[in-house]
């Protein structure tokens, strides 16, 4: 049980008509989802459908070239790419335990509404995904994968017609539905219990990469490094390893860079905020959203981090564009491995510290596959 509080930071800051539907989400995740038999056929899903365990790859030529020894959580090899699947499975087997009918999900890019579309058609759930007229267009072969799969876009065209739209339009949705709908939240963010209930069902990655990692060296890695939109991969790695002698390193979408006014890093230059339903850190007024990568490009971030930030367990980095698209080459060239490029900020910081020298063994989770990028990198690198 909690109360949803990390430190000073997370809460539940939401309207009237939604505090009791999410005090109930809160007893279903507390009594049904923490349960044993959840528990258990929770795993079977992750296993047969999913795909996990994944492996714990040692990046032979990626280490010998930084001078330290660099280990990646293949997280891309899971069902859809990406370790989405993780969270969609639980809530979706949650909401069908708790006997709603319905699925609803916001998406930007396209990748978390995918892998709700997934779990509604496994699950037999109706699913509606809003998502902004300007992503629905940008798209087009996202949206075609999820209504193969059964579910319901709906085109967002108020507003600027974006990510943050599509939220609002969802919210409203539920407000009007929340009886038999289940809102499937993206990442460790929103009111209380979503963060520390989507960290859970993350938390299998580091659960599995500790225990790899032992097998493997016999040791526990000097330092674990993951990227940080939401902040559920890098949750999901961390956890297991909160209360270990640890480094941990999250790497935010630095964009144009620290001093431009276009990023995605609120932990490292925002301030504190109330955003869709919690207190975090926000990215300054001033500062348009933007990174290369889509699935980092939100202005908050999950309360957790926001603690780890206040507290000092984390440091939390933005990563530029520029050193994410080279990372993205990088790995690409040295192991045959295409990393999302959300996960190539990662990569990127985990090269920096190896360079540095800082750390001798690294363990950096590979959230997703670059297969959904080659558009934009095709647009930035030239072959002669
Ligand atoms: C969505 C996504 C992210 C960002 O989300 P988090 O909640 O911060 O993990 C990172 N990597 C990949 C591959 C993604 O698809």
């Amino acid at each position: 049980m909690s109360s949803g509080e990390f430190g000073e930071y997370g809460g539940r800051h939401v309207p009237e008509p939604l505090e009791e539907p999410l005090e109930r989400l809160a007893n279903a995740y507390d009594e049904i989802g923490r349960g044993e038999a959840f528990q258990a056929e929770f795993r079977d899903h992750l296993e047969a459908y999913a795909g996990r365990p994944t492996p714990l790859y040692y990046a032979g030529n990626l280490s010998d070239r930084y001078g330290a020894d660099i280990f990646l959580k293949r997280e891309d090899l899971l069902h859809g790419g990406a370790h989405k699947i993780n969270n969609c499975l639980g809530q979706a087997l949650l909401a069908k335990k708790a006997g709603r009918e319905r699925l609803i999900a916001e998406t930007g890019a396209g990748q978390h509404g995918t892998a709700t579309a997934m779990v509604g058609a496994l699950f037999g759930l109706d699913t509606e995904i809003y998502m902004g007229k300007k992503d629905v267009e940008r798209q087009r072969m996202n949206v075609f994968r999820m209504r193969l799969m059964g579910a319901d876009v709906t085109e967002v065209t108020r507003g600027g017609q974006g990510l943050a739209d599509a939220v609002d339009a969802a919210l409203e949705d539920l407000v009007e539905n929340v009886d038999h709908t289940h809102y499937l939240v993206g990442s460790v963010v929103g009111p209380d219990p979503f963060p520390r209930m989507v960290r859970d069902f993350q938390s299998v990655i580091g659960e599995e990469a500790r225990e790899q990692f032992i097998e493997r060296t016999g040791e526990l890695p000097d330092a674990a490094v993951a990227c940080v939109g939401g902040g559920s991969n890098a949750m999901g790695l961390f956890h297991a390893f909160r209360d270990d002698d640890v480094a941990f390193y999250g790497a935010e979408g630095g964009g144009e860079g620290a001093d431009s006014t276009r990023h995605a890093a609120p932990l490292a230059t925002g301030t504190d905020e109330v955003i869709h339903g919690m207190k975090t850190r926000v990215i300054d007024e001033d500062v348009e959203v933007h990174s290369v990568s889509a699935g980092l490009d939100y202005p908050g971030v999950g309360p957790e981090h926001a603690m780890f930030r206040e507290v000092g367990r984390c440091e939390y980095t933005g990563v530029t564009d520029e050193e994410a698209l080279a990372a993205f080459r990088e790995l690409s060239e040295t192991e045959g491995i295409i990393p999302a490029l959300e996960t190539s900020h990662a990569v990127a910081r985990a090269i920096q510290l190896a360079e540095e020298g800082a750390h001798e063994t690294i363990l950096v989770n590979l959230s997703g596959r670059g297969d959904k990028d080659m558009e934009t990198a095709a647009e930035k690198f030239e072959f002669a």
